[in-house]
């Protein structure tokens, strides 16, 4: 069950999908969190699931030209919709009000065919769940790469991430070869697989979080470390927004740092 952009694209409309594509990029730039695409049942033709530790924070149905937008809210997330319900728009208020309480909490879905409800979703998923994603110096992820140590621990998919890294920046490096500490790791004997990132120096001389906080970016020296965007790596070699996520997309950071530069 792994859609491509286009055959979302083809089931959404254009329209649909930017709203898919907004939430999408809000969530990643945003939590930590595992993506699981499936089947949707009665609900939709694919869905995609965003959860951590068996907890999810929304899911997405894809319809044709609709997309499906849950969200369960629990009982202390409903105390915190009650204080903040003023902010939201008179529709999500309408269905929070209509909608009945289960076991679990107020499922909520919202069916939409435009943008319009994107704020109030990005304002329940706040209430869900505190931001936690955390950027590399040059605005990788390392919580979402293959290479890194913790997730080695819970799923060893170096393998894929070999293939994928010669595949896509003609990098040679074999599966057991590959592990990192990632770049925050303050270990004085920390192994990092870019261990003289001249990004990572530049920052750490500059004293910034990350290279969306300099007056020149993007300069060349950052240029020498950006990774691909879903379109770019597409273009080298079809690939399906799952397998995408799982091994590229920690390393889009001129997408992510522009994002942030642009104050999404
Ligand atoms: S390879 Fe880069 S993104 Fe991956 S864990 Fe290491 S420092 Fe982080
Ligand atoms: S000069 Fe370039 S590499 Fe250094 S912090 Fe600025 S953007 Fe990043």
């Amino acid at each position: 069950m792994n859609p491509t952009k286009a055959s979302l694209l083809n089931l959404l409309s254009e329209k649909v999908y930017s709203m898919y594509e907004r939430i999408d990029t809000f969530i990643i730039d945003t939590y930590n969190v595992d993506l699981k695409w499936d089947n949707g049942g009665k609900y939709g033709a694919v869905c995609l699931r965003y959860s951590r530790s068996g907890k999810t924070l929304c899911t997405l149905y894809f319809r044709k030209e609709q997309l499906g937008i849950w969200i369960i809210l629990g009982k202390e997330e409903r105390k915190k919709f009650d204080l903040e319900r003023e902010n939201f728009s008179d529709y999500v208020k309408e269905k929070y009000d209509e909608t009945t309480v289960l076991h679990d909490g107020k499922w909520l879905m919202f069916d939409v065919d435009n943008c319009d409800l994107f704020d109030d979703i990005v304002m329940l998923l706040r209430i869900k769940k505190t931001p936690n994603r955390q950027l590399t110096m040059c605005g990788y992820c390392c919580d979402m790469c293959k290479a890194y140590k913790g997730n080695i621990k819970k799923k060893d998919e170096r393998e894929e991430l070999s293939k994928a890294w010669k595949i896509y920046y003609e990098l040679n490096m074999p599966a057991e070869a590959i592990q990192c500490d990632g770049c925050r790791c303050r270990k004085a004997e920390a192994h990092r697989i870019d261990d003289h990132c001249p990004v990572r120096a530049c920052v750490l001389h500059r004293k910034i979080i990350n290279c969306s906080e300099c007056k020149e970016y993007p300069c060349s020296l950052f240029l020498t470390r950006k990774g691909l965007s879903y379109e770019e790596a597409n273009q080298i070699e079809e690939i399906d927004v799952a397998n995408y996520y799982n091994y590229l997309m920690a390393f889009d950071n001129k997408s992510r740092l522009d994002r942030i530069k642009k104050g999404k």
